[in-house]
């Protein structure tokens, strides 16, 4: 599979000159199949989905997006994302299940009026709105399962992505101080790519306990204890300049030992497995 990340940063756009190489955009990163010659499955809507349209070929969208969870960094790129908004387009949504809710009214809180001018079911196009339960099931040809994970506020999927020849595992907004489940360590083990939570730094470690995010160690902790092949810091403080970003990236090749450890910078491609 081939992973393109359209959006890199946590809680909120971070635009401007400070931040033109890493990128400004939102969580979401797009999946193209072995032989596809276009992305089929989205993992997360942030402000980054938009770069997904150019991406299409002129075509409107056939496919699924999983939503780790609902905050705002993880689903305002929705309305905005012409290649789905329009007619000709199938998009399957799911948002994990929480309340004994429908997905579309889970969407709905803060996609509808007086929160936004439209509500989902106004979007063009065919879309599915579905509450997703924790467990394994076959989306777009993908075998993507998903676990329960330590973050705050609403229910928080880590989510596991596989096909004949590799695996990502993908959790943008986790805290693995929390505690990290068996499930979880299971969904993670021996993936090829761990895309992950750095949002803090360890001097902000009070910071990233409150909120529910991980620290840059936490996150390459983790990939060590899973055995996975590369970790790939995600979901980067809005705060974090590319100047911050690339002093990271000196730190962090220290820090990762014989981990390899990639930044992650918006409209990186991955091949997944690596072809070095
Ligand atoms: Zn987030
Ligand atoms: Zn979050």
């Amino acid at each position: 599979m081939r992973l393109q990340l359209l959006g890199v940063r946590g809680s909120t756009a971070a635009p401007g000159p400070d931040f033109v190489r890493y990128g400004g955009h939102t969580s979401s990163i797009a999946i193209t199949p072995d032989g596809g010659d276009r992305p089929t499955l989205v993992l997360d809507a942030g402000t980054g989905l938009r770069m997904l349209t150019p991406l299409l070929g002129g075509d409107p969208f056939d496919g699924s997006i999983v939503l780790s969870h609902l905050h705002w960094d993880h689903m305002q790129g929705l309305p905005f994302f012409v290649g789905g908004d329009r007619p000709g387009a199938r998009v399957d949504l799911f948002v994990p299940a929480q309340d004994g809710r429908k997905g579309r009214d889970l969407l709905a809180q803060s996609f509808s009026p007086p929160a936004f001018p439209i509500t989902p079911e106004q979007l063009q196009g065919d879309w599915r709105f579905e509450a997703l339960d924790a467990g394994t099931r076959e989306i777009e040809g993908f075998a993507v399962t998903t676990a329960d994970a330590a973050h705050k506020g609403g229910r928080t999927f880590g989510i596991r992505v596989q096909d004949d020849h590799g695996s990502i595992a993908y959790l943008p907004d986790h805290a693995p101080d929390a505690g990290v489940s068996e499930e979880l360590v299971e969904l993670l083990h021996g993936v090829d790519l761990l895309v992950h939570d750095a949002q803090f730094l360890e001097p902000e470690r009070a910071m990233a306990d409150a909120y529910g995010h991980a620290t840059v160690q936490d996150a390459i902790e983790l990939g060590r204890r899973c055995e996975v092949g590369t970790v790939v810091l995600f979901h980067h403080s809005p705060a974090r300049t590319d100047a911050a970003l690339d002093d990271l990236a000196t730190m962090t090749a220290q820090l990762g030992g014989t981990l390899p450890v990639v930044i992650a910078r918006e409209g990186m491609v991955l091949d997944v497995p690596g072809t070095s």
